[in-house]
């Protein structure tokens, strides 16, 4: 199979699809479709078949002929009862063309024999014949190619037939002349819908082909975009807000905090000797160190809170809809909570601690640094009595 090789190239004499999967993909689409429209045409044909008897039992009253010829119909019409029957339990029978080229192929003889029991009326039944022959290809849902040998066997048996009951050669052979103008009529007309049927058909796949690539893309330029979203707003290390998405909240926040007329409170943290523990245990535990403790603050605090890495070992705080005390009444359990649980790694065990600073944010604040210089003040103090504390500056 070659790169380009179009699994929708049509064979010519048989108007299928050269590729077997493609083909035997399209008559499953089609099985529905083609499994109503040949139980509908066996009903038809069964119907006619009844009829044809009534006309013959007008022309030969109740005479052996007749017996011969209704008793060949009532099996044509019990086998197309069949057929539908069969159809009905399993409608892949439809498409595999061969349940279908029998019956065709079974129904002729009725066809040859009224030849013997009525040759009065042999043009007309070579009429008759020859309409069938177009009709088969027109109304009958089967495989070009299979429609082709029920052709062709009822136009040799119609002319054997014929021979068998004395036809010169000559007649035989305009017969086969005239009676294959409606073969190939039906054959070209069939062919050009079996073709138009496939190209519908090629075309819905190739749409659809190109709508799924088209969603997958849209899924896959939307989660690029969400992760990009992800890694312009959160620092890499921690997961938490970095400075840029810390700072907008900050301003969303405050705003709905105004609005609203609530307070609300920034607290710093900064881990206290934290160098001690890079030195100690080295940089990759002093990573893990920093990822513990980004989870502590984060599953400790309220969903509208805000955590953020200001930098280094050091977190930013936003307690939107806050009073200072209450604030203070939260960071000193997150505290607490810190310092009851340190970090475990490598069988090893190492407890942790923060000296945490917070402020109320007050109107007359500029921006979140005016905020943040304050609280600064309240950690060095921290660290200067002794870290592993809550400073409040009111
Ligand atoms: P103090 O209690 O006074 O805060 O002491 P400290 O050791 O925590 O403070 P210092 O400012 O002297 O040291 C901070 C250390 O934090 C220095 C640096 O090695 C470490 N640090 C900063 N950022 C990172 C980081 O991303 N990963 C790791 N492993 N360490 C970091
Ligand atoms: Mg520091
Ligand atoms: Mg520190």
């Amino acid at each position: 199979m070659t790169a380009n090789h179009d699994p929708y190239a049509l064979a010519p004499l048989t108007a299928e699809f050269r590729d077997p999967a493609a083909e035997h993909a399209f008559r499953n689409h089609i099985q529905p479709r083609t499994a109503r429209h040949l139980k509908t045409a066996a009903a038809i044909w069964a119907i006619l078949a009844l009829l044809f008897g009534w006309l013959d039992y007008h022309d030969l009253g109740m005479s052996s002929g007749f017996y011969l010829l209704f008793s060949m119909r009532i099996l044509q019409a019990l086998m197309l009862l069949g057929l539908i029957l069969a159809v009905v339990r399993r409608p892949s029978l439809a498409t595999s063309g061969w349940p279908v080229t029998l019956a065709a192929i079974l129904g002729f003889p009725v066809m040859f024999a009224i030849f013997f029991v009525r040759p009065d009326i042999a043009a007309y039944n070579i009429g008759v014949i020859s309409i069938l022959l177009i009709s088969l290809y027109v109304f009958l849902p089967n495989r070009l190619i299979l429609n082709n040998l029920v052709a062709g066997f009822g136009l040799v048996g119609t002319l054997a037939t014929l021979w068998l009951r004395g036809s010169e050669a000559d007649t035989l052979v305009t017969l086969g002349i005239v009676m294959s103008l409606p073969v190939v009529t039906g054959y070209v007309a069939a062919r050009r819908l079996h073709v138009v049927q496939r190209q519908e058909y090629a075309l819905l796949q190739k749409v659809t082909q190109t709508n799924q690539e088209l969603s997958a893309e849209i899924d896959r330029r939307k989660s690029l975009e969400a992760e990009l979203q992800r890694q312009a707003t959160t620092d890499p290390l921690t997961g938490l807000s970095n400075r840029r998405q810390y700072e907008m909240l900050f301003r969303r926040e405050r705003e709905r905090c105004q609005r609203q007329g609530g307070t609300m409170v920034l607290g710093i943290a900064d881990l206290d000797h934290f160098k001690k523990i890079n030195d100690t245990h080295g940089h990759d535990l002093g990573d893990q160190a920093l990822r513990h403790v980004a989870n502590i603050f984060l599953e400790s605090l309220r969903h509208s809170d805000v955590v953020g890495r200001f930098g280094g070992e050091e977190f930013i705080l936003l307690l939107p809809d806050t009073h200072l005390k209450q604030a203070e009444a939260v960071v000193e359990r997150l505290r607490e909570h810190l310092a009851e649980t340190p970090l475990i790694a490598e069988s090893l065990t190492i407890p942790l601690s923060a000296t945490f600073a917070i402020t109320p944010v007050r109107v007359d604040d500029d921006c979140i640094e005016d905020i943040i210089r304050r609280a600064d003040k309240g950690l060095y103090q921290g660290k200067k009595d002794g870290r592993n504390r809550v400073v409040v500056i009111a």
